[in-house]
């Protein structure tokens, strides 16, 4: 027997592992999708492949994504290389300026949701296919729109019910600020370069602030014990004023937050304002979501300048801290009626209630004859507030036998009776 690919997983309402019952993800979804629409965003959906390029080139040739391979990468018919996306924000800045948005006016709001793939190892909540719930502002570099993002995405988690969270807040700098923070990582970390992980000792060349962000346990206690400076003590005066200008905003809302100088975030394209949002139930390596102002990613694309900040929540990573935190998500809701054939004849006139009926009310049907007991028991089981009997008896005068459930009264309705009585907004 086949099975799926370890790291993917079904998402279904009996699922055994929390994340991914159903009811959870939906429960996230929707209270993202209330927050984000609420907030004047408007839903894109990209596909969710695309040109490699697109993210060879979005999220740059040093970040984990590229380096360690983790893009599913297939070819085309005609032998182009394309690639099932590893994050959202490089599609939604591509179709950004394929459909011309930037004469609409600015900035531009936009969320999706969906799912991401990456070929990571696999370990709890990591997987090669996880969903990620997306917003980006695009079109304006004005601070007010870092601190909105910020506000939004702790609103979300607040709104799911999440309490135990943290923001840490950070700046990347600007790309020139960068190179001068390089070289000093350079400078300080090339004498225990042997020391370093393999890949640590890549990036000491190509890109030696990715070291900070390093897994691995050797290369952490190395920069411990050199006590390097953060890349906040590196910023220029307008990252620096830029940065400040965030803080205050954040202040102003009352969006609690604390400044992490070592917030250094995974993708290349990130300038100025990075932040991750962590639970306190949940290992620190595992960020809840991340963010960041990506100002020069539309370039990168051979596209206009476009300043740009969003977010990406990680769904499996939220609803594992729902579960520590002990949150109760709404369940599937349960049948109103439920309809039980006696016999095989009653089966279709069932069913044709039932087809009558479903506009109003939520029906649902046993779909082999039972004897009354059991389609009791059944309709107990599905939560239904009554229970319609059809049999033989029923057919003969015309009538369905309805129970309902909880207080056992029994009563004999014609088919208008029984209209009538789910006429109300709950069904009776
Ligand atoms: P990133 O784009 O790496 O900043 O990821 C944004 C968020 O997605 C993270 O904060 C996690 O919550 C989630 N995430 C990233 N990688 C994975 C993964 N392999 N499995 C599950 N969730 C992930």
């Amino acid at each position: 027997m086949l099975k799926a690919v370890p790291g993917t997983n079904d998402i279904f309402a009996q699922a055994k592992e929390y994340p991914f019952q159903e009811p959870v993800f939906r429960y996230i979804l929707k209270t993202a999708e209330e927050v984000l629409r609420g907030a004047g965003a408007q839903m894109i959906h990209t596909p969710i492949f695309e040109y490699l390029e697109v993210f060879q080139k979005g999220v740059g040739l040093t970040s984990d994504i590229v380096v360690k391979k983790e893009m599913y990468v297939l070819e085309d018919r005609g032998g182009r290389l394309l690639a099932l996306r590893p994050e959202p924000t490089a599609a939604i800045v591509r179709a950004y300026n394929e459909h011309g948005m930037k004469v609409w006016p600015q900035p531009v709001r936009l969320f999706t949701w969906g799912p991401i793939f990456r070929g990571e190892r696999q370990q709890k909540g990591r997987y090669k296919q996880f969903h990620q719930i997306d917003y980006e502002a695009l079109g304006l570099a004005d601070p007010l729109l870092d601190a909105e993002a910020i506000a939004l995405m702790v609103r979300i988690y607040k709104t799911l019910g999440l309490k135990q969270l943290e923001v840490k807040l950070g700046s990347v700098g600007d790309p020139e600020d960068r190179t001068r923070y390089n070289q000093y990582l350079r400078e300080q970390l090339s004498p225990f370069a042997d020391r370093l992980s393999p890949d640590s000792q890549a990036r000491l060349e190509t890109n030696p602030m990715r070291i900070l962000d390093s897994k691995s346990e050797t290369d952490q206690a190395i920069l411990v014990e050199l006590k390097l400076k953060p890349m906040l003590d590196f910023l220029g005066p307008a990252a620096q004023a830029f940065h400040q200008q965030v803080c205050a905003y954040l202040d102003w809302l009352g969006v609690p937050y604390r400044v992490d100088p070592s917030i250094v975030r995974g993708l290349d394209y990130y300038v100025r304002t990075a932040w991750e949002v962590h639970h306190a139930r949940i290992g620190a390596k595992s960020a809840l979501g991340g963010g960041g102002r990506y100002d020069g990613l539309s370039e990168m694309l051979g596209g206009p300048r476009v300043p740009g900040v969003g977010f990406g929540i990680g769904v499996e990573r939220v609803a594992i801290a729902l579960k520590e935190e002990g949150v109760a998500v709404p369940p599937d809701p349960s049948p109103i009626l439920y309809l039980a054939p006696l016999d095989e004849a009653a089966k279709i006139e069932a069913l044709a209630l039932a087809e009558q009926l479903r506009p109003k009310v939520s029906v649902e049907m046993g779909y082999t004859p039972k004897s009354p007991r059991k389609a009791l028991e059944e309709a107990l089981k599905k939560g239904a507030k009554y229970v319609g009997f059809l049999g033989e008896g029923e057919r003969a005068k015309g009538v369905i036998t309805l129970k309902h459930l909880e207080s056992g009264e029994q009563k004999e309705l014609e088919p208008l009776q029984l209209h009538s009585l789910f006429e109300g907004p709950l069904g009776g």
